[in-house]
C-alpha cells in the first residue's frame, strides 16, 4: 500500500499528482507542487506588506507647505504654480483632519482640479505627493464609468481600487489620495438635454458628488460587478483627498473667448497686450470648466483648480537630467552596473530635446527616443569587457535617430 503511495506521489496541498504537476518537491511528511509554492509566497508576501506598512496619517508638525513643494521640486520640474496650491491644499487637508468641532468653522474637504496638457506631470505630481505623504493611492481612468445601472463600471469601484492599493486596510484607504485621471472626458456631451442620457458624462459626474464631498459609500472590494456575490465594505470618504485632471482639449480657446468678450483682459490693470496668448491655461477659471461641461456641482467639490504649463525645450532637458530618477541617471546606472561610466555630450542632449519637441512627443517622448538611442550600446558593449567609458556624442545620437523611424517614437 506504501508503495503505491511512493510510486504516485501527490502535492499534499492542493491534491495534484505528479504527472499533473511540473515540479513536485518532496518533504519529510508530504509533497508541494510549484503552483502550491507560489500562493504560500503570494500569502507570505502579503502578510509582511501588512506587518511592515506602516501608512501616516498626520504630518509632523515641523512639516510646512514650503517643505511639501521642496519635496515635490525633488521629483517634478517646473509647474510652480500647481506644486505651490497641492502643497497648501495637502497641508490644509491635514489641518482639517485634525480640526477641533469645538467651534462652528469648519475647514472644508480641497480636493483639486489639475487642467494640463497630456504629458506635462499631472499623474506625476500626484504620484509624488502621495509618496510624500506615505497614504495609501490609486490611480482611476474617469473613461471607464458609467452611470449605475449601465454598461461600464459604478463610480464606487473607484474605492475598490484604494482598498486593494492598501490590502483592504479601511482605515489607511479612509485617508488615501485618489488620483482620477481623464475627468475632462465624462464632460456633458453638448449642451442640448437630448433624448439619450448621458450616462457615461453627466451621470458620471452626477454619481461621482457623494463620493467626492464625503460619505459613506457600500463598496465592492474586488469592484465592477463580476462578483455579485462580494459582501460590500462601507468605506467613508471624508478624509480622502481627490485629485483630478485632464487635458481638457480645447479649452483654450474657451479661456480666450471669455476673455475677448471681458474688456480689459482678466484681472484690473491687466491690459489685453499683455496677455500670454501661448499659455492660456495659466488664466482658467471654475467659468470656464463650466462652458467645458463639467457641471458645477463637481466644480464646486473641486476647489482648488490649478493648471500645468507646457513643457518647453529647457523643461524637457531639465527633465532629462534633474529629477531624482532622471532618465539619463536611469541610464547611467544602468551601465555602471557592468563597470562603464556613460556620459552625454551637451550637445548630443540639445539635439535629443530637440527631436522630443519638435515630435511633439513630450516628456513621455523622451523615454522612446532615448531607448531608440541606448538599445545598441545596451545590447552590445556589456560584452566588451575592456570597455570602461562610454560617451554619447551628437553625430551618435543623429545616427541612431535617422535609422528609427518617427513613428516607433511614440510617447510611451
Ligand atoms: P500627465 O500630465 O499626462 O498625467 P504624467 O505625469 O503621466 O503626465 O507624465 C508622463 C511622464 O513624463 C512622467 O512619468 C515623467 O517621467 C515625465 N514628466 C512629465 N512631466 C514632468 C515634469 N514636469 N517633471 C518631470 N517629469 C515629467
Amino acid at each position: 500500500m506504501k508503495k503505491e503511495k511512493e510510486s504516485d506521489p501527490t502535492c499534499s496541498f492542493c491534491g495534484r499528482k505528479k504527472k499533473e504537476t511540473q515540479i513536485l518537491i518532496s518533504g519529510i511528511e508530504g509533497h508541494i507542487c510549484e503552483n502550491c509554492v507560489q500562493q504560500a509566497q503570494q500569502i507570505i508576501d502579503e502578510e509582511l506588506f501588512q506587518k511592515q506598512k506602516k501608512f501616516q496619517f498626520n504630518l509632523p508638525n515641523s512639516v510646512k507647505p514650503l517643505d511639501i513643494k521642496k519635496f515635490l521640486d525633488g521629483y517634478v520640474i517646473g509647474q510652480d504654480e500647481a506644486k505651490k496650491y497641492i502643497a497648501v491644499a495637502v497641508y490644509n487637508h491635514y489641518k482639517r483632519l485634525n480640526q477641533s468641532k469645538t467651534d462652528e468653522v469648519e475647514i472644508e474637504k480641497s480636493n483639486i482640479l489639475m487642467v494640463g496638457q497630456t504629458g506635462t506631470g499631472k499623474t506625476l505630481l500626484a504620484k509624488t505627493i502621495a509618496k510624500f505623504l506615505n497614504v495609501p493611492f490609486a490611480i482611476v481612468d474617469a473613461t471607464v464609468f458609467t452611470e449605475a445601472g449601465y454598461v461600464g463600471e459604478d463610480v464606487e469601484s473607484i474605492l475598490s481600487r484604494l482598498l486593494q492599493a492598501c490590502n483592504y486596510d479601511i482605515t489607511a484607504a479612509q485617508h488615501g489620495i485618489i488620483y482620477i485621471d481623464e475627468i475632462d472626458k465624462i464632460a456633458r456631451k453638448g449642451d442640448n438635454p437630448s433624448i439619450t442620457r448621458d450616462v457615461s458624462g453627466e451621470g458620471v459626474q452626477q454619481a461621482m458628488l457623494k463620493l467626492l464631498e464625503g460619505s459613506e459609500v457600500l463598496v465592492p472590494p474586488q469592484g465592477g460587478r463580476k462578483h455579485p456575490e462580494q459582501k460590500l465594505v462601507k468605506v467613508d470618504t471624508s478624509n480622502i483627498l481627490f485629485i483630478c485632471g485632464g487635458a481638457f482639449e480645447g479649452i483654450d480657446k474657451v479661456i480666450a473667448s471669455r476673455m475677448n468678450q471681458s474688456k480689459v483682459g482678466f484681472k484690473k490693470g491687466k491690459d489685453k497686450k499683455d496677455i500670454d496668448k501661448d499659455n492660456f491655461l495659466q488664466y482658467i477659471t471654475p467659468l470656464d470648466m463650466r462652458t467645458f461641461g463639467l457641471i458645477p456641482e463637481l466644480i464646486g467639490r473641486l476647489p482648488v483648480l490649478v493648471h500645468l504649463d507646457p513643457l518647453d525645450r529647457a523643461a524637457l532637458r531639465s527633465i532629462l537630467l534633474e529629477p531624482k530618477n532622471a532618465l539619463l541617471k536611469q541610464y547611467k546606472k544602468i551601465f555602471k552596473a557592468d563597470g562603464i561610466t556613460l556620459s552625454f555630450d551637451d550637445d548630443a542632449i540639445d539635439y535629443l530635446v530637440e527631436k522630443a519637441y519638435e515630435y511633439k512627443l513630450g516628456a513621455r517622448g523622451l523615454r522612446s527616443i532615448c531607448e531608440a538611442i541606448m538599445t545598441d550600446a545596451m545590447f552590445e558593449l556589456p560584452s566588451q569587457a575592456d570597455m570602461k567609458e562610454f560617451n554619447i556624442t551628437r553625430d551618435f545620437v543623429e545616427e541612431k535617430l535617422e535609422d528609427t523611424k518617427v513613428s516607433k517614437l511614440r510617447a510611451a
